[in-house]
């Protein structure tokens, strides 16, 4: 018996997943996982043996933290076999699947610029005429002519816009408005109260709850016209300003992972390919310091004109962060990319910038992926872009780079070296430990070596040139001080190979000062902090590195 009820609760709890999946553009690894992995242990609990076997098996196929998205195309398959123990669950997941091969397939459409009005009304002659009027400057109209319809077509329909009347049969258009109006400013659905009370207290309140505009009966129809014209536009420019970076006028990140989503999906369904670029401009810093970040702005914005005037309409040109560009370039293989980055990248050099009497001009950077079946989420992508632009720079900046497996294999080949020079065994014990798992940026090889003494440092053969060095250095040791051995290495060595951070045991002010005179990149006082420690040789380091 008991079982019996059990079994129910799982249908029912196995078709509410299916339902919510399906409203859902993709559905992460991770959820997919859980839900296998969730279905075994009830129903193993229950003795639904069958059930609990399949979702083990499942559940082994899905990465327990994985945010890799599942189209409704791919784990509708895996569901599949459930319905043949649920019956019942058998109709969602039909449902599921010819939606999606409905789908429509205009993915592209950015900005909604769909513009259907509701007009709720229970003058007949009324809303006959005004529906007409709107439906011929393109405008679908539905009509509802009391509040209860009205608020079902709001919800089920699904208006852009609203006419709303005062005096309704049922109940008053302020009722309507209370009901809706959170939702409606929500999604920038504007509402117009239309009545032939335009007493000013009805209008005081129609605007306190949250009306919109307020319109008297009668009225001329060109104005009804204009107004609902006005509001749209306004709506779309709400739209944007939602996707668009302000300084720019690029799109913003946010958008940026929409329409990763929706080029992979497009993808996996037509096998339509695209390629990613990622953009970084070069020593932009050094642009800010000299001339000022608001130079720095404008050097952003010209990149972005001249971007958005060299590729192609369909292309996606999104401010990532900072000085920091991704574009997406559909039906665009890598090779083609590159072509473009190059073109772009010498139409934007050649651009003078002027400031303090001076001209300058600026270069960037760009890593190149294309989209293949091994690659096709959006982490991955971004990784593989980023690992090219990151050899970009390496190879010195100002070019392109597109991205492969062997460029990824050089990566890790370049080690990176954590020294600590400390006579104390336990400190030096506890650093190397701390940063045995660190994973540095960029795929370096991490590569650790410890030191009792100055001299057994440096008269070791530690160094090999091409390499980089993250270097803690005791300030007070017997034989060789800290501080000269400082001085050794910033005389001796490329200073940008070399990062530096000083472990002094007192609060000295004048031992700090005279280190980082000497060149020391850092200084932490003993005792410190362990996980301070690493978090500050990972930011010290992310700047070396990049
Ligand atoms: P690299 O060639 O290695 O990329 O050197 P870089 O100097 O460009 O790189 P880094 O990442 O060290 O510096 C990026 C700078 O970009 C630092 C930051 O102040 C500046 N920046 C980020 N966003 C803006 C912005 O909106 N306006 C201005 N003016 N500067 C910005
Ligand atoms: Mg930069
Ligand atoms: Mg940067």
């Amino acid at each position: 018996m008991k079982t019996e009820k059990y079994k129910r609760l799982i249908q029912k709890k196995i078709i509410e997943t299916i339902e919510i999946w399906s409203d859902q553009q993709s559905v992460e690894e991770r959820e997919i996982y859980r839900f296998f992995h969730n279905l075994k242990g009830t129903s193993g609990t229950i003795g639904l043996l069958e059930i609990e076997k399949f979702s083990e098996i499942k559940e082994q196929m899905f990465m327990e933290s994985s945010t890799k998205a599942f189209t409704r195309d791919e784990w509708s398959k895996h569901l599949l076999p459930i319905t043949t123990m649920f019956p019942a669950a058998i109709e969602s997941l039909t449902e599921a699947i010819s939606a999606n091969s409905m789908e429509s397939s205009d993915l592209d459409d950015n900005i909604n610029t769909e513009n259907r009005v509701l007009v709720i009304d229970d003058d007949v002659h009324f809303v006959t005429y005004v529906k007409e009027v709107l439906e011929k400057h393109n405008y679908p109209v539905s009509i509802a002519l009391n509040a209860e319809r009205g608020l079902k077509l709001f919800y089920e329909w699904k208006p852009n816009l609203i006419l709303l009347d005062i005096v309704l049969p049922d109940h008053s258009g302020m009722y309507v408005l209370n009901q809706i109006v959170d939702k409606a400013k929500q999604e920038h659905i504007p509402i117009i109260m239309v009545s032939g009370n335009f007493s000013v207290e009805n209008q005081i309140n129609a605007y306190r709850s949250g009306a919109m505009d307020f319109l008297a009966k009668p009225f001329d129809v060109e104005l009804l016209v204009a107004l609902v014209d006005n509001r749209f536009v306004m709506k779309q420019d709400w739209q944007r300003s939602i996707i668009i970076d302000e300084l720019t006028g690029a799109y913003n990140r946010k958008h940026f992972n929409k329409m990763m989503k929706q080029k992979i999906k497009c993808f996996k369904r037509s096998n339509e390919i695209f390629s990613l670029v990622m953009l970084d401009l070069d020593y932009f810093k050094r642009v800010n310091d000299t001339y000022g970040h608001l130079q720095g702005d404008e050097v952003l914005q010209a990149f972005v004109a001249i971007a958005k005037d060299t590729f192609r309409s369909t292309d996606i040109l999104c401010r990532y962060g900072g000085e920091e560009f991704a574009v997406i370039l559909p039906r665009t293989d890598a090779i083609q990319a590159a072509v473009l980055m190059d073109q772009f990248r010498n139409l934007f050099n050649e651009v003078k910038f002027h400031a303090n009497n001076e001209i300058f001009q600026v270069t960037f950077s760009s890593g190149i992926t294309e989209i293949t079946e091994a690659n096709s989420y959006t982490e991955k992508l971004v990784d593989e872009a980023d690992q090219a632009l990151y050899s970009a720079k390496r190879a010195g900046r100002n070019q392109t780079i597109v991205y492969s497996n062997e460029l990824n294999e050089r990566n890790y080949e370049i080690p990176l070296n954590f020294i600590i020079v400390d006579d104390d065994p336990l400190i030096r014990d506890i650093v190397i430990n701390s940063f045995a798992n660190w994973k540095p940026v960029n795929h370096l090889k991490l590569q650790t070596a410890e030191y009792s003494s100055g001299i057994s440092f440096i008269t070791s053969d530690w160094y090999k040139e091409g390499e980089k060095y993250i270097i803690l250095l005791d300030g007070s040791m017997p034989d060789l001080d800290g501080l000269e051995v400082l001085r050794r290495l910033r005389e001796d060595y490329p200073e940008k190979q070399l990062l530096i951070v000083m472990l002094t045991a007192r609060n000295n002010t004048k031992d700090i000062v005279h280190a980082l005179q000497m060149g020391a990149d850092d200084y932490v006082v003993k005792p410190f902090n362990m996980q301070e420690l690493v978090l500050r040789i990972e930011r010290l380091a992310n700047r070396m590195l990049n």
